[in-house]
């Protein structure tokens, strides 16, 4: 089965080889999605013919966003702790006991269906590619459950049992450590592909996300961190020092830690989200593009810090807030994301890669910026 979409005002390809800049970016352009992957890409004029056809009129076509960083298995509503925050209360850690107690009365089948009832909406906004963490069970069994819910929805599924201490333990935070690194591990890693820890004040210091990041890493699991969110820390060093794939947050950073993600290539991904549900200052994209560092946008959607489940939300912050360009922001949703996972077969458009693409109702992807809250992504693909 081939599907052919053609009259594409504007085709981001992500491939710097097809027109030198950042995006790829081909206008008059055909793409041909063959058995779920990108067979051909070239010039609607010279489209080759295939089993169904799509006419874009002049539309602008993507590559399906990736999002490396949501928390989509909880239960539970924070909608009044956000009022009180803005309303002047500040956020701190701690508010995501809250949601561990609802996601522990919940069922499976209420875990579940919340998950896909946010999978849909994330989709519908045109994320192809998800990320999904455990963190709200914080027992054997809960963590467990979290990640197989999970794991319905996507194998990039991380163990955040390290999200913070639960009550029951907030007296031996070293009891702790010691249950995520035995028995709550052994029965999360087969269900994980990532281990992931809240290393900030108020979660997990460095040493405790070093012990935990070396015990996943010796059943096979990738690590990844949140780091840096609520104040300088030492996370961000800590990621790169290890060669992590992406730390996320990155709020903020001294000059040491920007050098640092450069010279090991550890993504840093920004969750404009959380500065705009928290009321916290935004990072600096801008900063961190001109030293050099790889650079992903995600959701962190989650009840408690950002409700969002949508990357253009998250681009539009990033340009209106972060000194990104559109076309950074739309790489950064897309291969950033890529990136943050260690994936290249997602966040581009070349042949070979998985046919994973979205459809806005605008000539071109600046109007992810400059239409800011409009629904625009009119159609998804996804192999
Ligand atoms: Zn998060």
């Amino acid at each position: 089965m081939s599907l052919l979409i053609t009259n594409i005002g504007e085709l981001v390809t992500n491939d710097p080889a097809e027109s030198g800049d950042l995006l790829g970016v081909r206008t008059d352009a055909a793409v041909v999605v063959s058995d779920g992957l990108v067979e051909w890409v070239g010039s609607a004029a010279e489209a080759p013919a295939a089993d169904e056809v799509v006419d874009a009129e002049g539309r602008a076509v993507l590559p399906g966003f990736v999002d490396s960083h949501s928390h989509l298995v909880f239960a539970g509503d924070r909608a009044l702790e956000f009022q009180a925050r803005m309303a002047g209360e500040s956020y701190a850690a701690g508010g995501i006991r809250t949601t561990v107690a609802a996601t522990r009365a919940a069922s499976d089948e209420q875990l579940t269906a919340g998950v896909a009832r946010h999978v849909a909406e994330m989709r519908r906004q045109g994320t192809t590619t998800l990320e999904i963490k455990s963190g709200y069970g914080l027992s054997v069994d809960d963590e467990a459950r979290s990640l197989k819910v999970a794991r319905q929805f996507t194998d990039e599924t991380t163990f955040l049992g390290a999200h913070v201490v639960p009550p029951e333990y907030a007296d031996d935070p070293a009891g702790y450590v010691d249950l995520v690194t035995g028995p709550m591990l052994e029965a999360a890693a087969p269900h994980a592909s990532w281990i992931d820890v809240f290393c900030e004040r108020g979660a997990f210091d460095e040493d405790q996300a070093r012990t935990i990041l070396a015990a996943g890493a010796a059943v096979g699991l990738k690590g990844r961190l949140h780091a840096n969110q609520l104040g300088e820390g030492p996370g961000v060093h800590l990621a790169a020092e290890l060669g992590l794939a992406a730390v996320d947050h990155c709020t903020y950073l001294t000059d040491d830690d920007v050098h640092a993600l450069r010279d090991a290539g550890t993504v840093a991904t920004l969750l404009p989200g959380v500065e705009f549900s928290t009321k916290h200052p935004y990072p600096s994209g801008r900063r961190l593009i001109e030293a050099g560092v790889t650079v992903a946008l995600a959701s962190d959607c989650n009840p408690g810090s950002c409700y969002t489940s949508s990357l253009p939300f998250c681009i539009a912050l990033a340009v209106r807030e972060m000194g990104m360009t559109p076309a950074e922001a739309v790489w950064a949703a897309t291969a950033g994301g890529a990136a943050a996972l260690g994936r290249t077969d997602v966040g581009r458009l070349v042949p070979g890669a998985r046919g994973d693409l979205l459809m806005l109702d605008a000539p071109t992807h600046v109007h992810l910026a400059y239409r800011p809250g409009v629904p625009l992504v009119v159609r998804t693909w996804s192999a």
